[in-house]
């Protein structure tokens, strides 16, 4: 298992090199016009609770219906978006859309759950962040206590002013905080302890070869008992198996994230698959 997805991996790094400059210059462009015509979407990935019936909350994830490549997964432009410059808005755009959905589910009737947004590198280091987030909010008539956001351990290496600044008014305005990809970045427990986390994702390559691998079990094991020593919750992404789930329940991991219950789906699909919309 853990073979392919080294294939995988640099299978997808090959083919990133091997990118042209032109080809590249050319996907820049038409990223920048889908960002205009704020014709991104996001999908979203429903989170578990220990049942594994419900949906606790769901991830919201970027995707791009290009002109001819059809549907592009995040991988294949987010490096684009970077070195463009775009991230900041290409996050604002994702924002946009996440509400837009919440308020159609709402008006709806649905009974909808927290919804969790990544955020950038980028994103995290703009003071007016969460200016940005109560504005898009206010439009939609949401309350930020409906949302959830994602930093990843690199991305909150920068000005730790600012990043605290920019996290802390998110917290304070209602939303959570959840550290994702956790044990694979530049880690920094400081960090961790130093910002309003309520919550850590166990990234999915340490759960892929449980319970086999005797590595990954302790290491699994022990994020779980630093997210109970210090009062977070704790969910594990990439779950695919039933042996995954249920090593992971065994052992007190409060939330279950993957393919086991859903790969992430149009809004419309997820409501119908896990809020029984329409009955
Ligand atoms: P992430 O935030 O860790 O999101 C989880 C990723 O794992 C998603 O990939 C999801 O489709 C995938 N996944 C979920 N369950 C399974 C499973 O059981 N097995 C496997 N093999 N994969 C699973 P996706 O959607 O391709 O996103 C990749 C990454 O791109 C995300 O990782 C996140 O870091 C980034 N990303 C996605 N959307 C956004 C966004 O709106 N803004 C920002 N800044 N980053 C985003
Ligand atoms: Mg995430
Ligand atoms: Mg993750
Ligand atoms: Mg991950």
């Amino acid at each position: 298992h853990a073979k392919r997805q080294g294939r995988d991996r640099s299978t997808l790094f090959d083919s990133e090199i091997q990118m042209t400059a032109r080809s590249r210059f050319a996907l820049e462009g038409e990223l920048r016009d889908a960002l205009q015509q704020q014709s991104l979407d996001v999908f979203f990935q429903p989170i578990m609770d220990r049942t594994g019936q419900h949906m606790e909350s769901m991830e919201a994830l970027v995707r791009w219906q290009h002109p001819r490549r059809g549907w592009l997964s995040p991988i294949e432009f987010l490096d684009v978006a970077r070195s463009a410059g775009l991230m900041y808005e290409l996050g604002a755009c994702v924002l946009e859309r996440v509400c837009r959905h919440w308020r159609e589910g709402m008006d709806a009737g649905l009974r909808l759950p927290t919804i969790s947004v990544n955020l950038s590198a980028e994103q995290v280091l703009v003071q007016e962040l969460p200016e940005l987030v109560r504005k898009i909010c206010e439009l939609y008539e949401m309350p930020l206590t409906a949302l959830q956001f994602e930093v990843t351990e690199d991305s909150i290496q920068g000005d730790f002013e600012v990043i605290s600044g920019v996290l802390e008014q998110l917290v304070e305005a209602g939303a959570e905080l959840a550290i994702d990809d956790f044990g694979t970045g530049y880690s920094s427990l400081s960090r961790l302890k130093s910002l309003p986390f309520s919550r850590i994702k166990i990234d999915r390559s340490f759960i892929n070869n449980l319970p086999d691998d005797e590595n990954d079990c302790a290491i699994t094991l022990s994020i779980i008992g630093l997210a109970r020593g210090l009062g977070l919750s704790v969910v594990a992404e990439g779950v695919e198996l039933e042996s995954h789930e249920a090593w992971l329940f065994d052992k007190g991991c409060d939330y279950l994230q993957g393919y086991r219950y859903s790969k992430p789906l149009p809004f419309a699909d997820i409501c119908a698959k896990f809020l029984n919309y329409p009955a």
